[in-house]
Order: structure tokens, then sequence, then C-alpha cells
């Protein structure tokens, strides 16, 4: 399973918007995003939602650097 699949990666892609991700974990859930397009329009969305939400309450700190290897859409 060189590529990891889904429900790993979409785990990791809810996961590194509250923790960060170790090593392994960011570097197969990015070889997954470049072969999967159905997490990348989750990781997508996910984040779109994610700074939805914290515009809605009001929290600053959007644009926050855990969302900065996202794929590239
Ligand atoms: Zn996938």
């Amino acid at each position: 399973m060189l590529l990891g699949n889904c429900t790993t990666a979409t785990r990791s892609i809810s996961e590194q918007l509250d923790r960060p991700l170790t090593r392994g974990q960011r570097v197969r859930l990015r070889v997954h995003l470049l072969a999967c397009r159905g997490c990348r329009a989750y990781a997508s969305q996910l984040a779109t939602l994610r700074l939805a939400t914290r515009i809605v309450s009001g929290q600053s700190d959007v644009g926050a650097t855990s969302t900065s290897n996202a794929a590239p859409f």
C-alpha cells in the first residue's frame, strides 16, 4: 500500500488541522494527495470549512501554517 488509503489520508487531513503530523504522516499524505483527486477535494473543503469556522467564531489565527502543505488545485 505505497500510496496509503483514503481512510488514513482523510484522518491525517483532519489531524493536521489540530496538531502537526509526523514527518512520515506528512510524506504519506502528500504522496496520497498527488494521486487521489477525491482526497484533494476533501482537504480543500475541510480547509475552507475550518477557515470559515474560525472567521465566524472571531479567531484571528487565519493563515496558520498547518495547511501550507495542502496540494495546489
Ligand atoms: Zn484518497
